[in-house]
């Protein structure tokens, strides 16, 4: 998985989200790009309504065949450096309309940063199972408050 370039302007999201802001000249159409911007936007938003603030995220763009079956995405992190490392599916992988498709991105961008919030929960009783229901739960649910204000 060490092989996808990281999206830069998650690397240090504070800073250059302002840089985003200014080298952007027009708006663009390219699925890609739209995706890495709204990407780097969101996680900036849902790191913070997290409180994760103190991890360095970032965030890779990956094909279908490179995760687990039946995964939309996954995360990988290191507790004692506070760093993570979410992959999200490229946007050549949707065959969805252009807001579906970032809606979707945005759903397993939220649903990894919650395992990454209950990372520092004993591993115990619960199964796999049961942990995915949960992050997906809470997830959903955060994603349909902030939706009805939109
Ligand atoms: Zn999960």
């Amino acid at each position: 998985m060490g092989s996808y370039p990281k999206i830069a302007c998650l690397i240090a999201t504070g800073f250059l989200m302002s840089a985003w802001g200014q080298t952007e000249t027009a708006a663009t159409d390219d699925p890609a790009q739209v995706a890495q911007k709204f990407i780097c936007e969101k996680l900036a938003v849902w790191q913070e309504r997290l409180g994760l603030d103190d991890w360095r995220i970032s965030a890779s763009f990956v094909h279908r065949v490179d995760l687990p079956r039946k995964t939309m995405g996954g995360i990988r992190w290191d507790r004692n450096k506070k760093t993570a490392e979410i992959w999200v599916l490229d946007a050549s992988e949707y065959n969805l309309p252009r807001q579906a498709m970032l809606d979707d991105m945005e759903l397993t961008l939220v649903h990894e940063l919650v395992h990454l919030d209950l990372a520092s929960l004993p591993r115990g009783q619960a199964s796999r199972g049961s942990e995915e229901r949960a992050v997906e739960g809470i997830a959903q649910a955060m994603l349909r408050l902030d939706r009805a204000n939109r």
